[in-house]
This record gives structure tokens, C-alpha cells and sequence, in this order.
């Protein structure tokens, strides 16, 4: 049975995050709780930091304004850029019973589907947001009803005692990352968020005035809830910057984790590339990550090679590989599923492609491994007060480890359902195990692949992108690491891997980025043939397409994940007919 559900690991009942940081504003109110890292005006950056107990009157002064104008129950919009203010409201939200919808500032520049769709999804009453951000929101109430807008400079300081929640009703929702259809509202409540936090502490053991640095984004569920309710909940004290400022200068992650002796920090596998590849030598110079306990490492697929190539390079400036730490969860259930245990590293294995491909995990040896017939996969560590089981996705039945199927979580992090969605709330979150020994349990269906092996859980792929040619099971992701493998100029996970179904049988398609600095040195010609050769030879596959094109046309979340199936419809389209090379090979 994998999985654990020993009581002595429950997490601490009765308990909420808003009870849990206003502990922590009455014992500790003058240490700080977070800091924002502006670099909007200067390249180094204005900090603005609040302690617990300013965060507290913040917070109680966005709930004062909020509850004139939303009743406990109703849904308000955050349309707040990255910063402290976003977190002032979350949390008043929280002290009012008002169902706040964690997003992000509009752009008055682009027309923003996610926000249109999440508006149409959930009908909020209001809106809060800055005032810069008030031409952006007339345009998007052109579209959508947006409520009555509150901004923050409104806001003025007034007591306000947070009301008594049930635990059990949603405290606020969450949208998916919206990879594989239009982002569904996950209602989590309150209890969700505290077992969460409690979880992701039992790996990390945050304690008060320890530092966490995060560039994360607010509005999706690992920025919320790991490096933003976590923290809070257990009295530390986090340091956060915008996505745009990283992905414009990553050295600024490994700069502030450097200055704050910063113990935890977390990012997406891609995070880890651009800290490699982005981050010039000269950069690095005087950087000391050796405060790092835990790289937190999630929400996309993890590779070895990210892994290896930043333990390369930074353990020169004191990085600890050790320090990896793969994780894997999902917006249903709260956030985490599985960890990885603090100081044990990430566990990458081989195994045997053909056995996978038929859905058993065989082990090799890193020899055999690094012939060409092995997956390489990262062992994503083992859940925590919840059970995990890989299930037959036709049969319902659990599997034993070893063997591929669909993951299926059960836990008090699982939430109640999709906001308005009864059809598809009661397929995800209410399937039934046919062999389950409790009676009536009710199961998550996480839509991922995957198996277990020596305890650890190992994610293959999405169910929906896995893809099935000549009868045989691939999965995307690996034939996604062939081609980078194989064609250096490649952008590192900037690779889509797809099926169509130009006749009677599916097909293979392959679309990939090229380095906007290696377009004019590569011969495409040999480049396109070259990738056709690969995972001919890797995986036995005549592709049926591959496609070379500039940096960017492959469709990715607005917190950067991988839309395979939007890439898809896209070449469907005939978008990729101007591309920069393709081999057609019908
Ligand atoms: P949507 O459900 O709207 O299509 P999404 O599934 O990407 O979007 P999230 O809930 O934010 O939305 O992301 C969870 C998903 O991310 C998981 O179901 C899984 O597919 C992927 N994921 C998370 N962690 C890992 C991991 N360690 N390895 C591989 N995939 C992961
Ligand atoms: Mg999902």
C-alpha cells in the first residue's frame, strides 16, 4: 500500500493560516514577513519590506474595504501586480469570508483571454487592483462584467476582526495553469490551505526568521501556496520578485538568495535552465548559495539534466546538490502530492524505454542507462499525510509499483470540487477505486502518468498528451529530451511533441525552438534531418513532421508551461507553414 495515512503525521487540527500568521503578528509582529524586490525603477532594485504586524493592519484594512462592498461568499478578482499589496489582500480575503480569485494585473496592451474566461467562469462581484491598472480593467469590463473595482490606494487602515470561517466552505479558488484546456476554478477552503502548508512544512521545516527568496508567481498554486502561505503560516520571512524581472535577469534569484542567506527557494524545472545558460560567468562572481537547505523543484517535468548542469555550476559558488528537491502536486489538490525529503537529493534513474513504453518500470544501470534505449526520469519523492495509488485508468484498480497507470490521490489537501463544473468535479475528484479495501472513499484522478519505484514516485506524462503510435505507448517528455539532446541549438524546453491523424494512424509530430543567437550558424536542412534521425533511432518513429521555428511560437501558460495540445491545434491551423525549416515525411 503506497501512501501513507499514520496519525502521528496529521497535520495540526483546528488550525488556519489566518490563525497561524496572526499568532505570529501578536508574539512577533516586528520581525519582517515579506519583502518585494521592485525592479520596475532600478536595476538593483527597491526593497519594501512588512512586518507581521504591519502585513496585519494591511491586511485588516483591504478586508475593511472589501466587506463594503462583498459579503462572506462572494468572489472578488485580484488584478494586483506581484508585490505586497497582492498579499495584503489574499489575506484579507481571508480575514472577511470574501472568496478571493488569486490573478494578476491586466495589460492594457493584449487582450487576455485567461482573465476574460475566468470572469465569464465565476462572476465575480468585484475587483481589487491598482490604479495604474484602471485603464487596463475599463477594457476588460468591455468584455466582461468586472464589479465594483476597489484599488489599493483606496485602502485606508481600520480595525477589523477576521470572521469565524467553517473549514470546510471554499476560502478562496484557485485556476488551473490552463496547459491542457481553459483554466478551471478549484474551490479550496480553508482546512485545504492549512493541511497544505502543514504538509510542505513537514518537508521543509521553515521555522521563524528563516529566509525564503521566490520569484513564483502569486496568481499560480506553487507561488501561492508554497512560497506565499507557507512562510506565513510558520513565522519566516520571504523575499519575493516578479517573474518578468527573473526571466529578464536571473542572476537577481541567485543574487538574493545570496545577500538574504535565504534557506528555501523553489522553481520550475525551466527556472534552473535559465540560472545555467542565462547567467553569465562574470555574473556569478561573489554569489554564495551554500544557505540553501532546499532547491524546490515542481509543476512541470523535472530532467536530469537541469539538475546536473546547475549542481555544475553552482556548486563552485557553494550550491549543495544535495539541496534538489523534486516535488509533484497539482492545483486540485491544493498544491503538494509528493516530496522529495529535505538533504537527500534528487534521485534520477534509468529506466528500460521499450518495458515503458508497455508500462513497467525495469531499472538499468547508469551504464546501460546511457545507451540509447533508457528513459532517464527524476524520482519525485513520496507523499505526506495523504495516500497516493497508480490506478488502471480503464479498469479503476489499483496497480502494484512498478507498473504504470494513473495517479490517484486521496487526502485532506484534496479539494471539494471545480467551481460551477458539477460533470467534471464529480469524473476528477469523486472516482471510486473498484478494489479500494475502505468503502465510499472518494479519489482524485490527477490525469498524470506515472509509477512507483523503491517508494518514490515517478510522473511519465500527462494522460491526455500521452501519445499512441503503431499501438505502442510514448511519451512526449522523452522524445522531448531526444530531440534537445541531439540538436544543440534547440531551446531547452521549448520542444512540442504531438500526435495527428493525417490518415488511419496516428502520427508524430515534433515542433521546436530554435535559439534566436544559433538560428544564423545552424544548417537547417541537416537540422530538421537530423532530429528525424534521432528519434528514429531512439525511439523507432518515422516522424511525420518536424518543424524548426523562432523562439516563442510555441504556445506556453501565463506561468510558462508547455500547451501541447494548444501547439497542436496551432499546426493544425497551418501557423507553422512559414516556419524556419520542416521535414515532411508522409
Ligand atoms: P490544466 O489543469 O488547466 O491543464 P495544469 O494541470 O498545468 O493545467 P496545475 O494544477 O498548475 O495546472 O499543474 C499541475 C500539473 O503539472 C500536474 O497535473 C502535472 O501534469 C504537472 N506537474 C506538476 N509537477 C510535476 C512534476 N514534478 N513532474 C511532471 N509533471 C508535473
Ligand atoms: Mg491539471
Amino acid at each position: 500500500m503506497y501512501g501513507t495515512s499514520d496519525p502521528q503525521l496529521s497535520p495540526p487540527p483546528g488550525t488556519t493560516l489566518v490563525e497561524a500568521f496572526r499568532h505570529w503578528a501578536a508574539t512577533r509582529g516586528d520581525e519582517p514577513a515579506c519583502t518585494f524586490v521592485d525592479y520596475g525603477t532600478t536595476r538593483e532594485g527597491v526593497r519594501h519590506t512588512l512586518t507581521y504586524r504591519e502585513l496585519d493592519t494591511r491586511a485588516a484594512a483591504a478586508a475593511a474595504a472589501l466587506s463594503r462592498c462583498a459579503a462572506p461568499g462572494d468572489r472578488v478578482a485580484l488584478l494586483l501586480p506581484q508585490g505586497l499589496d497582492y498579499i495584503a489582500a489574499f489575506l484579507g480575503c481571508l480575514y472577511t469570508g470574501v472568496i478571493g480569485i488569486p490573478l494578476y494585473a491586466p495589460d492594457l496592451r493584449r487582450s487576455d483571454t485567461r482573465l476574460v474566461s475566468v470572469y465569464a467562469d465565476c462572476k465575480p462581484v468585484g475587483s481589487i487592483t491598482t490604479t495604474a491598472s484602471l485603464p487596463a480593467l475599463e477594457r476588460l469590463s468591455e468584455q466582461v462584467d468586472t464589479g465594483r473595482v476597489i484599488t489599493t490606494s483606496d485602502l485606508a487602515p481600520a480595525p477589523f476582526d477576521p470572521v469565524q470561517q467553517d473549514q470546510d466552505e471554499p476560502s478562496y479558488l484557485q485556476y488551473t495553469s490552463g496547459s491542457t484546456r481553459n483554466p478551471a476554478g478549484i474551490e479550496v477552503t480553508a482546512a485545504n490551505l492549512w493541511t497544505s502548508c502543514a504538509q510542505i512544512n513537514t518537508f521543509l521545516s521553515l521555522k521563524p526568521g528563516e529566509n525564503i527568496v521566490s520569484w513564483l508567481p502569486f496568481f499560480h498554486d506553487m507561488g501561492l501556496v508554497l512560497t506565499v502561505a507557507t512562510p506565513l503560516a510558520y513565522g519566516a520571512h520571504a523575499v519575493y520578485f516578479d517573474p518578468y524581472s527573473f526571466v529578464h535577469r536571473p542572476v537577481r534569484w541567485l543574487k538574493l538568495v545570496s545577500e538574504y542567506r535565504s534557506t528555501v527557494t523553489a522553481s520550475p524545472n525551466f527556472g534552473l535552465d535559465f540560472a545555467v545558460g542565462r547567467v553569465p560567468e562574470e555574473q556569478r562572481a561573489g554569489l554564495d548559495l551554500s544557505s540553501l537547505r532546499a532547491l524546490v523543484n515542481g509543476a512541470e517535468p523535472i530532467r536530469e539534466a537541469s539538475l546536473r548542469r546547475f549542481s555544475e555550476v553552482y556548486s563552485r559558488y557553494g550550491f549543495n546538490p544535495r539541496a534538489h528537491l523534486p516535488g509533484y502536486g497539482l492545483a486540485e489538490a491544493t498544491l503538494p502530492v509528493t516530496m522529495q525529503r529535505v538533504g537527500k537529493g534528487a534521485d534520477s534513474r534509468y529506466f528500460d524505454r521499450d518495458a515503458l513504453n508497455t508500462g513497467r518500470a525495469v531499472p538499468v544501470s547508469k551504464e546501460e542507462g546511457q545507451g540509447q534505449n533508457a528513459a532517464s526520469l527524476v524520482g519525485c519523492g513520496a507523499p505526506i499525510f495523504q495516500e497516493v495509488r497508480i490506478v488502471d485508468p480503464e479498469q479503476w484498480t489499483a496497480l502494484p509499483d512498478g507498473h504504470v497507470g494513473e495517479v490517484w490521490v486521496h487526502g485532506p489537501n484534496v479539494c471539494r470540487g471545480y467551481y460551477g463544473r458539477a460533470g467534471e468535479t464529480q469524473e476528477t475528484f469523486e472516482a471510486e477505486l473498484r478494489d479500494d479495501p475502505v468503502k465510499d472513499r472518494h479519489w482524485l484522478r490527477t490525469g498524470d502518468l506515472g509509477f512507483v519505484h523503491e517508494g518514490q514516485l515517478y510522473i511519465t506524462s500527462r494522460l491526455k498528451d500521452l501519445l499512441i503510435i503503431h499501438g505502442t505507448n510514448h511519451y512526449p517528455v522523452d522524445i522531448e529530451n531526444t530531440v534537445e539532446q541531439a540538436l544543440p541549438p534547440v531551446r531547452v524546453g521549448h520542444v512540442a511533441a504531438f500526435a495527428v491523424t493525417p490518415g488511419e494512424e496516428e502520427r508524430l509530430v515534433v515542433v521546436a525552438e530554435l535559439r534566436a543567437d544559433r538560428i544564423a550558424g545552424t544548417d537547417l536542412p541537416a537540422a530538421v534531418a537530423e532530429v528525424a534521425r534521432s528519434i528514429r533511432r531512439t525511439h523507432e518513429i518515422d516522424v511525420y513532421d518536424v518543424v524548426l521555428t523562432r523562439p516563442g511560437k510555441i504556445p506556453k501558460t501565463t506561468s510558462g508551461k508547455l500547451q501541447r495540445g494548444a501547439c497542436r491545434d496551432r499546426y493544425l491551423a497551418g501557423e507553422f507553414t512559414k516556419a524556419l525549416a520542416r521535414l515532411r515525411n508522409p
